[in-house]
C-alpha cells in the first residue's frame, strides 16, 4: 500500500492571454504527474473569464502545445466563458448569505490603497450606485502547501474585500476558479507559486 494519499482529481487551468509559457508548462506537468501518480483524473479548464484579455487563438495554441507535448486530459475542456449563469447563481447565493456587498467606488477613488479600504462595506454611501460586488473577508486563513510549507494570511490586512463581480459586468477570476474547482470535484491543486497569495481568498470563498 502506498503512503501517498489518494486524490481523485487534479487540473490544469491556463488563461489564454498568450501562448503557453514555460512556467505554465511546469504547472501542467506537475499537476498531471501528481494526479496520475495517485491514479487520479486530470482535467483541463480554459480560464477565459476575463474576455477582454483572452483570445480564442491563444486557447487553440495552448491546446495544440499540450497535445504536441503528449499531454492527455480527461473529459472535455471546460471553458469559463460558458459558465456565467452558474457564477451568477453562486453570487445570488452569496448575496442571500450577506457574504458579499455592492461597491460603488471607482478605480480612481481607491487607487493607491494597498487593499480596498472598505468604503462601501456598511452600505453604499449616499450618492453612490453599485458598480461591483465584493466578498466580505475576515480573519486569518492558514493552509499547508506541499512545496512552500505552512502559509498564513490575515485576509482583511493582506487582501481586503476582493471583487467577485467587476464593474464591467464580468465575473472575477477569484469567483470563477473557486466555483469551477468545486463543480469539477478538484481535490488537489498544483499551480504556480504566483497564486500562493490568492489561495487564502479562495479558501475563504470556498
Ligand atoms: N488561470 C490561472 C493562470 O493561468 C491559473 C489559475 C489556477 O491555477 O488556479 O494563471
Amino acid at each position: 500500500m502506498s503512503s501517498v494519499p489518494s486524490i481523485s482529481r487534479g487540473r490544469f487551468a491556463p488563461s489564454p492571454t498568450g501562448p503557453l509559457h514555460f512556467g505554465s508548462l511546469v504547472a501542467a506537468l506537475g499537476s498531471c504527474l501528481e494526479a496520475r501518480a495517485r491514479g487520479g483524473r486530470w482535467l483541463l479548464r480554459m480560464e477565459d473569464v476575463d474576455r477582454p484579455r483572452c483570445r480564442q487563438e491563444h486557447a487553440d495554441a495552448i491546446l495544440a502545445t499540450l497535445e504536441a507535448c503528449g499531454f492527455e486530459w480527461d473529459g472535455p475542456v471546460l471553458a469559463q466563458h460558458t459558465r456565467n449563469a452558474r457564477y451568477a447563481e453562486i453570487l445570488e447565493r452569496l448575496k442571500k448569505m450577506d457574504a458579499v456587498y455592492p461597491c460603488g467606488c471607482t478605480r480612481s477613488e481607491i487607487d493607491g490603497a494597498p487593499v480596498y479600504p472598505g468604503t462601501c462595506r456598511a452600505g453604499l454611501p449616499p450618492g453612490k450606485t453599485a458598480r461591483a460586488w465584493r466578498l466580505r473577508v475576515a480573519g486569518d486563513i492558514a493552509f499547508d502547501d506541499a512545496v512552500q510549507g505552512r502559509q498564513r494570511q490575515n485576509l482583511p490586512r493582506a487582501a481586503g474585500d476582493c471583487v467577485l463581480l467587476r464593474a464591467d459586468g464580468l465575473f472575477a477570476y477569484q469567483l470563477a476558479v473557486v466555483v469551477d474547482d468545486a463543480d469539477q470535484g478538484i481535490d488537489h491543486v498544483v499551480r504556480g507559486a504566483d497564486l500562493l497569495d490568492s489561495t487564502p481568498r479562495q479558501i475563504c470563498l470556498q
